[in-house]
């Protein structure tokens, strides 16, 4: 007896103690977790505990061992991936949403700021007001979600509902190269297995051949002729902003291919639909309105906590057939559509029913308070701020003899490397970029990830951090010098 002594009373005090652990973690000056490995997993390797030690004990423990040994990626000189650590209004609403608003469910002010903040997503990235939304825990759901659409929309007309008869034709999904590798996963779990996305050339650039693409709608289309029973185009997959190197794809080009061949048209912003803030970039979106679903990852460049990803479709309808569970005895039951006078009388917008989930988090009180913080004014500002110092690390790469620029800056991320002026002597110079950004890592200032472009492997900051800065471009400039020098010195002394 006198066991379940979970404490669900007053928080405030735990906060206070949780937040001075979480205030010093965000100093940056604790040593990367596995310098410290044997320590933290020494204490935290336990067996399951009979026995609970409370709560005290435990805001403790998170405080000293699990905090103190947490992520570098919230550090401003981490530049990895395309990922970066919430800022502080993020963290406090999703807190506030995990106490508040356990589910997305009723008519409640959380319920009601899910679809208020998607409708301020829309607007900020200039969709079609048309477009309704669905959050879902990042990129790779919101990418499912968008595509299960098409797959919907496709069959449908001709005649078939797959999300209940299941994919009874080879399907084909449209992209370059350079697309998320979760469109792939996507297609495989909507049932029309990996090999249905179909690689479309690109061109120096890395930007989709709008060419090579009616080239391959054409080909299928005929295939389609000569025997109906053979391939479904479901979906052309667009980039606004790829992974690898930020590169838009010529959006409004393929918008028109889609229109004539009659294939849902998707762009996948996750990371770079916010780009289209910044005025410099903004003509590169030109097309974006007449795509049929876009997706967006609030977690990336808004500063979101990770778990966030949004889906904008122009019929949502579509993602209700898509994705339904059907009628079921115990969700509708419960609720009346007439008189309604309590939050649990209606279960609100049926979220469930657009997507993969039903339990989940409120997220969007979390986007709700990232953009009622700062404003459209304020991510526009980060936004153009990080592009911008993408383009001064490519001047600088243009201006050191050693450095080469690999990829134009065409968003926040800029590919440079580390080349040799050492005539005459052959210098592998993948084995040596890879070499300097192990340096990097390990050094933890400076903190970028790498990208191949065309066989050369590049230094790849991308900027998206709240809290990264101009001087953390240019100190990673520096480190990436000095780096490739000691290395080169070090090869000549050998
Ligand atoms: C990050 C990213 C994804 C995947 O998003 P997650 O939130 O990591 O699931 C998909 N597409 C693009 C273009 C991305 O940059």
């Amino acid at each position: 007896m006198n066991d379940d002594r979970a404490e669900c009373g007053p928080l405030s005090q735990r906060l206070r103690e949780l937040g001075a652990s979480l205030d010093q973690y965000l100093r940056f000056e604790h040593p990367d977790a596995m310098s410290r490995y044997a320590d933290w997993h020494g204490v935290l390797a336990q067996t399951l505990p009979e026995k609970g030690v409370g709560i005290e004990q435990v805001v403790g423990e998170l405080g000293a061992t699990v905090i103190a040994n947490g992520s570098t990626i919230p550090n401003p000189g981490c530049t990895s991936f395309i990922t970066t650590g919430a800022t502080s209004v993020g963290v406090l609403a999703s807190l506030a949403g995990s106490v508040a608003s356990p589910q997305r469910i009723g008519l409640t002010a959380f319920n009601y700021l899910e679809e208020l903040s998607l409708e301020w997503l829309a607007e900020m990235f200039e969709l079609p007001s048309a477009m309704k939304g669905l959050y879902s825990s990042g990129g790779s759901v919101a990418n499912l979600v968008a595509l299960g659409a098409a797959r919907q929309w496709a069959f449908e007309r001709i005649g078939i509902d797959p999300s209940r008869d299941g994919v009874q034709r080879p399907c084909r999904i449209y992209a370059t190269d350079a697309s998320h590798h979760t469109v792939h996963r996507a297609a495989a779990v909507l049932g029309m297995g990996r090999k249905a996305v179909i690689s479309i050339a690109a061109d120096p650039q890395g930007r989709m051949c709008t060419e090579a693409l009616r080239q391959q709608l054409q080909a299928d289309l005929h295939k389609g002729e000569e025997n109906n029973r053979d391939v479904l185009p479901v979906a052309i997959v667009a980039n606004a902003g790829t992974t690898n190197a930020g590169v838009i794809d010529p959006l409004n080009e393929i918008a028109q291919l889609a229109k004539e061949f009659s294939i849902w048209f998707h762009v996948d912003g996750a990371y770079g639909l916010p780009g289209i803030l910044d005025p410099r970039v903004r003509p590169l979106y030109e097309g974006l309105a007449k795509a049929d679903s876009v997706i967006v990852d609030p977690h990336k460049w808004l500063g979101a906590p990770v778990g966030i990803g949004a889906t904008f479709v122009r019929d949502r309808s579509l993602l209700n057939r898509a994705f339904t569970q059907e009628a079921s005895d115990y969700l509708e039951g419960s609720v009346t559509d007439d008189n309604i006078q309590h939050s649990m009388d209606s279960l609100g917008i049926p979220y469930n029913d657009f997507g993969v989930e039903l339990s989940a988090p409120s997220r969007g009180a979390v986007v709700w308070a990232l953009i009622r913080e700062i404003g459209k004014k304020g991510m526009r500002e980060r936004v153009c701020r990080h592009n911008a110092m993408a383009r001064r690390v490519a001047e600088l790469a243009r201006a050191h003899p050693n450095l080469q620029v690999v990829q134009e800056p065409t968003l926040s991320i800029c590919c440079f490397r580390y080349i040799s002026d050492d005539d005459g002597v052959e210098c592998d110079l993948n084995a040596l970029n890879k070499q300097i950004h192990r340096k990097l890592v390990q050094q933890g200032r400076s903190i970028p990830s790498t990208a191949v472009i065309n066989g050369m492997l590049a230094i790849r900051p991308c900027f998206v951090g709240a809290r990264t800065c101009w001087e953390h471009a240019e100190q990673l400039v520096e480190d990436v010098i000095a780096a490739g020098n000691e290395l080169v010195r070090g090869e000549r002394s050998d």
